[in-house]
């Protein structure tokens, strides 16, 4: 090799070098990139899981959809578009068995039970089709023959055992059954301290005080007539309001102060009901009389009688 060769030989290698330096530095910018990307997909990742760890995924996936079905579920009962079913927890705990909030794994499991009994996908997620067959369920307990009480089967309650003080006495037609089981009901409720009740000192078997508000009667027995002028007066009450065939006509429904404004549909005044200590007692308690909810309003009850009940 002459020394002209060996310049050309260290050119070529010089070029070649700064050549391979350009490359390399570029393929290090492209990983750069790459390794900014990678980051942006692991912060997703970090908030989102793709590859939850086992325990994480199929168990704790139904409670955080009932979390956020609780109070966003849309659905629709009696033409009213509704949201959420958190109104019914305490009737749903009490349907599926469970004592669990509606955000836990628990209270799914309990869930993904009772559908899977009544024959449903055991998803553990409430959802619109679980929530209409809850209601189906409840509904069918209700009373199914609303034939118009006969003069005889009705007695005339106390005016102490109503709400409004100054209730006609037209208006405190009560079912005789109905009413010996709504006594029953009442004297357990005064009886469990933790009711806080103010009961009557005068009378030896529980009754609840005159100036008590709660378990008190708001309305009884309704005839047909009475009912039309309700209906008159609040026209705007679809079929979740005021109903054309009430079973309020046999004398055997009664409504009851359970808290907030006695008998307003608003979810803001059934959410404060749904509360209160006197409501949930109810719930766990009153079948034991012979009384059984209507889901949409929580003073609503009605006696079904005892031979559809078991004892306690
Ligand atoms: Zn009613």
């Amino acid at each position: 090799m002459n020394r002209f060769q060996i310049r050309i030989t260290i050119f070529f290698i010089a070029i070649a070098t700064s050549i391979a330096v350009v490359w390399l530095d570029a393929s290090a910018n492209r990983g750069a990139v790459k390794d900014a990307r990678g980051a942006t997909a692991g912060n997703d990742e970090y908030l989102e899981p793709i590859v939850p760890s086992p325990q994480s995924s199929s168990a704790s996936q139904p409670a955080k959809r009932n979390e956020l079905l609780r109070t966003d579920l849309n659905w629709t009962f009696g033409s009213k578009q509704q949201r959420g079913w958190y109104l019914y927890t305490p009737l749903i705990n009490r349907l599926i068995d469970t004592k669990h909030e509606p955000a836990s794994r628990r209270f799914a499991s309990a869930l993904a039970r009772w559908q899977k009994k009544s024959g449903h996908m055991p998803s553990g997620v409430l959802d619109d089709e679980t929530l209409y067959k809850m209601i189906v369920e409840w509904q069918g307990r209700r009373i199914k023959d609303r034939t118009p009480a006969q003069p005889g089967q009705l007695l005339t309650a106390p005016i102490s055992d109503f709400y409004d003080p100054t209730r006609a006495e037209e208006l405190r037609s009560v079912e005789r059954n109905t009413y010996a089981a709504y006594k029953r009901m009442v004297a357990a409720a005064v009886a469990e301290r933790s009711l806080g009740l103010a009961r009557n000192p005068k009378r030896p078997r529980g009754e609840l005080a005159a100036g008590e508000k709660y378990l008190k009667i708001i309305s009884a027995f309704r005839s047909r007539a009475y009912q039309e002028k309700l209906r008159r007066e609040s026209p705007n009450s679809g079929t979740a309001g005021l109903a054309v065939n009430s079973p309020h006509f046999t004398g055997r429904a009664l409504d009851l102060y359970v808290g907030g404004d006695p008998v307003d549909t608003r979810d803001s005044n059934r959410a404060i009901q749904v509360q209160t200590r006197v409501y949930l007692w109810l719930v766990r308690n009153a079948e034991r009389f012979g009384f059984r909810p209507y889901f949409y309003e929580p003073w609503h009850w009605e006696y079904v009688g005892k031979g559809a009940v078991a004892r306690p």
